[in-house]
């Protein structure tokens, strides 16, 4: 399952936002619009370009794929639902797929990992734990993004406020693949042949998740 954050109406709709949805530990907005470059590539489109690079790479290899949303030009859906489209299909393996609104000068990539939420996720914490490592080796060896100079430890952090980690039942981390608001990774984010890398890096690592390695 891929998750493409975001959508590209979510700007559109701020009731549709700002409607309080349950995560597990209490309630978070509906979704947000997420953040973009100085020169206005949406993380929304960049994150269901990237996903749908994958998708064709995984397809290719004979997985079967869902994504969270057909198209950037809707609204939502909500992450508990992103999390629920996972459960449902009880997807082997599920990433979601962002950039990160970081400091100015703040580089690199960082993979989020669940938290422990009694009652909701706390049989997925150990695989996921292996998929971020998986992510972490392969994200970086097919892009030569560095680990995040700003957030996390070695590129990883534990993190409990995220809906789509908080009621995932099946193993799952969030990837924030570069800072969009850095001059140096929105650069990369940009290029297509750049996003193609991103792609290789994922297919690559849940392909090496799925296969025990
Ligand atoms: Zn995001």
């Amino acid at each position: 399952m891929l998750d493409p954050g975001h959508n590209g109406g979510n700007f559109t709709d701020p009731t549709a936002m700002n409607q309080q949805v349950f995560v597990g530990n209490g309630y978070k907005a509906c979704d947000t619009t997420g953040t973009e470059t100085d020169s206005g590539y949406t993380e929304a489109a960049f994150t269901f370009d990237v996903a749908t690079r994958v998708e064709a790479l995984l397809k290719a290899a004979g997985a079967n794929v869902i994504l969270t949303r057909p198209n950037n030009t809707g609204v939502g859906p909500c992450v508990n639902v992103r999390a629920e489209i996972g459960n449902e299909n009880h997807a082997a393996v599920a990433i979601s797929i962002h950039a990160d609104g970081g400091p100015p000068n703040g580089r690199g990539f960082q993979v989020l990992e669940p938290g422990p939420i009694p009652g909701y996720n706390t049989a997925i914490i150990e695989p996921s734990d292996r998929l971020a490592l998986d992510v972490r080796r392969d994200y970086q060896a097919a892009t030569g993004e560095p680990f995040s100079t700003y957030y996390g430890v070695d590129a990883l952090a534990q993190r409990s406020d995220l809906g789509g980690l908080n009621l995932s039942t099946v193993p799952k981390v969030f990837l924030e693949t570069a800072n969009m608001r850095d001059a140096t990774d929105a650069a990369l984010l940009e290029s297509p042949a750049f996003r193609q890398k991103i792609a290789l890096g994922i297919a690559q690592a849940l392909n090496d998740f799925l296969a025990g390695e």
